[in-house]
């Protein structure tokens, strides 16, 4: 940790921390570097949800907002027994390279994973091993923009998939959410106004982070439609796909499409552990062999021990057997926020009543900014994200993100009553 940064006293911006930073070390003689940088990462946005886990590091500061899945969640005794297992019997393959698009006994156990999404009829040369689903679609975006393309996202989307496409410089065309996921007559409209130029849509069909909405089965078919009509590829973000917890979740739009429009991915994030950085992409082998070319110029392969683990974990089952229980905590947390939500927020306020994921999207007066009112949310001790994070064109002012995997139910409530009581004085 960098000791300039650490003693600074207020949260603020990355911007404000940058100023003191540069002060600080002009102050002490060292060179300026930012003129060394290329223009891609002059363009380059840091992530809000990062600067507000800094921050809040040893703070007493609840936190819903941050993503991560609650520890419980994680299947630590069989992944000790795996582990044990690989170092005792397979050591020497699990600790050597591997091939760039992932271990083949991993790839044929995501084949049996993928159809539980109703993904079928794929082959080892469909699937592609990613460092986590964000290198996929930091690796997407480089494979498929080029500056000034027509590009449509949802309004709002997940900000880290929204900053990988930023630096391609896309021409960005939002499809605002509608409670049955992105508005489908919006879509056609903006890929109608593009003649034949949209390129593609990236879309989080099934519990969609931050707006935490799920897309019916007929809206699915009716996109895919829309997608051919107007012949622009669909990325399509699972990464809640298993997360589903009230009824039973749409089968992916890559299990609807006949046409290899699709490109579908997915992640171990949600589903076993963040910390394995595992993700999966399935699509066309003519997309799958660019991502290899392209893989082995950032890092060569995604670490081959966690794929021994993980092809392990689901022959085993143990993944598939913990989907009850993932499933049952998180429905559990998202009651007790959806209760705690109507118990203190103004009545002014709305918000998503998300069926699956982590996250609640709420909306409040149109009179407050929320990402001038973190400051003060922060002092009196929760932490959210700020919704404008989430729009490609910073609008949603008055919408923030709120996550429930990750605190205990009890924090849940008190964070949501302090948020609500502040919402109230500001009204
Ligand atoms: N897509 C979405 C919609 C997400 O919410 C996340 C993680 N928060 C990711 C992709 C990336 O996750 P990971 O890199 O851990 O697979």
């Amino acid at each position: 940790m960098c000791p300039f940064r650490s003693s600074l006293p207020t949260v603020r911006t990355s911007a404000f921390i940058d100023i003191s930073y540069k002060i600080t070390k002009k102050v002490i003689g060292f060179m300026e570097l930012e003129r060394f940088f290329s223009e891609q990462v002059k363009a380059m946005r840091s992530s809000e949800i990062r600067d507000l886990l800094k921050i809040t590091e040893g703070r007493e500061v609840i936190s819903l907002a941050g993503g991560l899945p609650d520890p419980s969640t994680f299947p630590r005794e069989d992944i000790k027994k795996i582990a044990e297992d690989i170092m005792d019997k397979n050591w020497e393959r699990a600790l050597q390279y591997t091939a760039t698009g992932g271990v083949e006994e991993f790839k044929k156990q995501l084949i049996s994973l993928s159809s539980l999404r109703g993904i079928s009829k794929i082959r080892e040369e469909n699937l592609f091993v990613t460092v986590g689903s964000q290198e996929a679609l930091y690796m997407l975006a480089n494979l498929l923009i080029d500056p000034g393309d027509q590009v449509a996202v949802e309004m709002p989307t997940y900000l880290a998939a929204l900053n990988a496409m930023r630096l391609r410089k896309p021409n960005f065309l939002g499809v605002e959410l509608t409670e049955e996921g992105a508005n489908l007559d919006q879509l056609e409209e903006r890929a109608k106004k593009t003649r034949g130029k949209l390129k593609l849509f990236y879309t989080i069909p099934t519990a969609q982070n931050p707006g935490g909405v799920t897309m019916g089965l007929e809206g699915r078919k009716r996109l895919l439609e829309i997608a051919s009509d107007y012949d622009f590829l669909v990325v399509e973000d699972d990464a809640y796909g298993f997360l589903v917890f009230d009824g039973d979740a749409p089968p992916s739009l890559k299990a609807l499409d006949t046409e290899g429009r699709v490109i579908y991915t997915s992640t171990f994030s949600k589903i076993l552990a963040p910390g394995f950085r595992l993700g999966w992409v399935v699509a066309e082998p003519e997309v799958i062999s660019k991502l290899e070319m392209m893989k082995q110029n950032v890092d060569l392969h995604t670490p081959s021990f966690t794929q021994y683990i993980a092809a392990e974990a689901i022959r085993r089952g143990v993944i598939q057997s913990n989907f009850p229980k993932v499933r049952a905590i998180y429905k559990r947390k998202r009651d007790v926020m959806l209760d705690s939500l109507e118990a203190h927020f103004p009545k002014s306020a709305s918000w998503s009543r998300p069926k699956g994921g982590m996250f609640v999207f709420a909306k409040v007066s149109e009179k407050l900014d929320t990402g001038i009112l973190l400051e003060e949310a922060l002092r009196k001790g929760v932490a959210y994200v700020p919704g404008a994070s989430f729009y490609h064109d910073f609008s949603g002012r008055n919408t923030m993100r709120l996550n429930f995997s990750f605190p205990p139910e009890e924090k849940l409530r008190e964070g949501i009553r302090i948020l609500g009581d502040l919402l109230k004085e500001k009204l």
